[in-house]
């Protein structure tokens, strides 16, 4: 069997910290991400998200255990740029991410800066704006877009590295509800049709729902992780870590208790209608 494209192997990380001594941010940490796989992970405030996103492109390395990325190990010095190619971020605020006066120049920033040829340069911007939906837009001063297309060419600027992997630390936090369904499609086609491996972090378990494994962190740890359905079935685990479960699921278990026999276990809206209409439809 492949090996999985990253691994994260108990993995230590402190922060030199403040007054009162180095901060523990990740204990004993592992993740695994597949070729092609979507990867939630979801967790409070402070429980050591950002900083596990920033050990995937080198941002940031373990004190203890060791960080792998397509077989490179962060550790190595010579391997920094290539991991950095092959892992593209986006973070929470698309303001702070935009380098250039134009959307198109934006996304060329990338390529630009490692140096490939002009026709390279402009194959990758194009491809890299059709993935997002933004090319109608390339030639606009990205200050005139809505939040959600600030992130999409937040998206479109990794993608022209031709990432194996994107890590999107908490990428609709700020945005409204049009705009993290648009962000939210954007990465949902790339994982599935593009075969990008996607790390979300996200707070939103709705968002969470669409991974094919989420892992859950709490206090510096990955305290659970699996599909889907079966993490949030853990609804006290979920619960004593003060997340949400996911709309649908909430939803479906007080249908059950106002003795409606659902059988499955919906964990979007969507299942849940469909499910209803099964048990309810008369033809
Ligand atoms: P999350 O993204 O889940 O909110 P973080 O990874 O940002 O969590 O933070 C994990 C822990 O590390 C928290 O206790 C936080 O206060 C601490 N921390 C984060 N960044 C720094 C920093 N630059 N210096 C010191 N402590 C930090
Ligand atoms: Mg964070």
């Amino acid at each position: 069997m492949a090996e999985p494209y990253v691994t994260v192997e108990d993995v230590t990380f402190r922060y030199p910290g403040g007054p009162s001594g180095p901060v523990l941010a990740l204990d004993h940490v592992g993740l695994t991400v597949d070729r092609g796989e979507f990867v939630a992970v979801v967790g409070p405030n402070g429980s050591g998200k950002s900083t596990l996103a920033r050990m995937l492109n080198v941002l940031l390395r373990p004190d203890e255990g060791r960080v792998r990325v397509g077989g490179l190990d962060t550790r190595d010095d010579a391997n920094l740029w290539p991991i950095r190619d092959r892992v593209g971020m986006v973070f929470q605020n698309p303001d702070n991410q935009i380098v250039a006066a134009i959307v198109e120049e934006d996304v060329a920033f990338g390529p630009e800066n490692r140096g490939l040829p002009p026709e390279e340069i402009r194959r990758r911007v194009d491809e890299a704006l059709a993935a997002v939906g933004l090319t109608a837009l390339r030639h606009r001063p990205p200050h005139l877009l809505s939040g959600g297309q600030k992130q999409r060419l937040a998206i479109a600027g990794a993608l022209a590295l031709r990432p194996v992997c994107l890590v999107l630390d908490e990428p609709t936090a700020m945005l409204d509800p049009q705009g993290r369904q648009e962000v939210l499609e954007t990465v949902t086609r790339l994982c599935r049709e593009a075969g990008v491996a996607v790390v979300l972090i996200t707070h939103f378990m709705e968002e969470a729902v669409r991974a094919d494994r989420v892992a859950v962190m709490e206090g510096g740890r990955v305290i659970l992780t699996g599909p889907p359905a079966e993490v949030f079935r853990h609804a006290d685990v979920l619960r004593r870590a003060h997340l949400d479960l996911p709309p649908a699921v909430h939803l479906a278990a007080a249908l059950r208790e106002a003795g409606v026999p659902l059988g499955a276990d919906p964990l979007t809206l969507d299942d849940l209608v469909d499910e209803l209409c099964r048990l309810y439809s008369t033809t």
